[in-house]
């Protein structure tokens, strides 16, 4: 297995810690807002590196964060919190009860999506606001190790004591350029960072003032509590990787005294009409928009599969429709293999040129292209259904679930259909995912797309 390593900026041979394991950590979303199609490709990343890895043999521990407090709108120590900012938008009182109300709406919202799009439920989704006495703990470390200071607005990690702060790269660390990005006085040097923001009102109890924790901690935090103070792979959207990335680094690596992580990955943007796609440049495309024109997320799920994670890649609604195309094509042919009655053995072959293409960096362009070169060729039906199957725990397509066929179901299972919609439209989500579990016992499949139940057959 290879993969491009941000830290040493080449492709590498993986070594795990341990051998036949990864574990790996994926920033998550900060949960102000509904995740749009450009948030949702930074997120397949981690599936990609999760299915792959398994698919080759390996143990995999993911953990993705939920951010829910204390992510500014500006990697700078300034700004409005994001969540203050959505509790403004709903008109809601500053408070952190509300904060994690409206947090808790958006979370949900977040984890139907990445059902919708077939990305695995990460082992570990911890929420920020979960893991304040984590935090506390590292900035106490940075203390005692003359990492930390304070300035009468909060905790601030001192980067100048780290000699190689900003190893991953793209921080102007020129001492020249300190009074032109200068906004806080106090700070010793413009790159050094907030671990912990003073606030009187709201937030938590710490030991140097009330407030909340600063954004980079709370990755460093929730990573190292459940992958340990070193672990292998580390992921994240590339705007994540000069300010953030360098600054989970240094202080996780200040605090422990060990490497943090062995691996980093980024991943590259979705644009629109060239530019990164956001909610700020009219890009406010999210998984119910696409519904609304007549798309499904696996569709979204194939355009992203086309392009390599390191590539920025154009979202149009041409290319959406083209991708609707193909994957509609690959069902029909599924659908017709399928009559062949039975299923055959995966062709070693092809299996392990896909291998291969997975184990070259994720390389999902050249494992589809694998796969539509297996599907051509003049092997079995019975074996290209096998094979297919196969492919599809890293394509995640659907294919052997994804009929077309209109689906049949009891009075039984209706009733817990509408007893779901209730509870959902409560807000009671411990009711509605024991009655999807009582769901699938019946040998259905339920997942929520634009307030709509879809039914599938397991
Ligand atoms: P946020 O919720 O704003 O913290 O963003 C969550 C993740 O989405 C971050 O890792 C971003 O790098 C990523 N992201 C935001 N916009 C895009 C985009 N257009 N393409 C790919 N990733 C993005
Ligand atoms: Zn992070």
């Amino acid at each position: 297995m290879k993969i491009y390593n941000a830290i040493t900026k080449t492709k590498e041979e993986f070594k795990p810690i341990v051998d036949g394991q990864v574990s790996m950590y994926h920033c998550g979303p900060t949960v102000y807002d509904y995740i749009h199609i450009g948030n949702l490709r930074s997120f397949m990343l981690g599936d990609i590196i999760r299915r792959s890895f398994e698919y080759l043999g390996f143990e995999t521990k993911q953990v993705m964060n939920i951010t829910d407090v204390g992510h500014l709108v500006s990697d700078g120590d300034d700004g409005d919190d994001k969540m203050t900012k959505a509790l403004k938008r709903h008109e809601m009182d500053i408070t952190l009860e509300n904060m994690l109300k409206v947090a808790d709406i958006y979370s949900e919202s977040f984890k139907t999506d990445l059902k919708n799009l077939n990305i695995l439920t990460p082992h570990h989704l911890p929420k920020a606001s979960d893991h304040i006495p984590e935090n506390i703990v590292i900035i106490e470390k940075l203390f005692e190790k003359g990492f930390a200071y304070t300035t009468s607005d909060g905790v601030y990690f001192d980067t100048k004591k780290m000699p190689d702060y900003g190893k991953l790269g793209g921080l102007n660390l020129d001492a020249e350029s300190e009074s032109r990005i200068e906004t806080n006085s106090e700070k010793r040097f413009h790159a050094d960072f907030a671990l912990w923001k003073f606030d009187e009102k709201n937030g938590w109890d710490s030991p140097w003032g009330h407030g909340f924790p600063g954004w980079h901690i709370e990755c460093s935090g929730m990573s190292m509590k459940y992958l340990g103070e070193t672990f292998d792979i580390h992921t994240g959207g590339y705007d994540n990787k000069s300010v953030h990335h360098n600054n989970e680094i240094a202080q996780s690596e200040c605090s422990t005294g060990k490497t943090f992580v062995n691996y980093w990955l980024h991943g590259e943007f979705l644009n629109l009409d060239g530019e990164k796609l956001s909610k700020s440049t009219g890009g406010n495309i999210t998984l119910m928009t696409l519904f609304n024109k007549g798309f499904s997320p696996l569709d979204l799920r194939y355009l992203y599969l086309q392009s390599i994670y390191r590539s920025q890649t154009d979202f149009t609604w041409e290319i959406i429709e083209s991708s609707k195309k193909a994957l509609d094509k690959i069902y029909r042919h599924i659908e017709a293999l399928k009559t062949q009655h039975g299923i055959g053995k995966i062709n070693p072959d092809f299996q392990k040129k896909f291998s291969d293409a997975i184990s070259d960096d994720f390389n999902l362009p050249i494992a589809l292209s694998i796969f539509h070169n297996m599907m051509k060729s003049d092997i079995s039906a019975i074996d290209k259904l096998a094979t297919a199957y196969n492919f599809d725990t890293v394509l995640g397509l659907d294919l052997e679930k994804h009929t077309s066929i209109e689906i049949e179901i009891s009075d039984e299972v209706q009733t817990l259909l509408n007893d779901r919609k209730i509870a959902r439209e409560n807000k009671d989500w411990e009711s509605s995912d024991q009655i999807r579990d009582k769901i699938m016992e019946k040998g259905f499949k339920v997942s929520d797309i634009n307030g709509e139940q879809k039914i599938e057959t397991l």
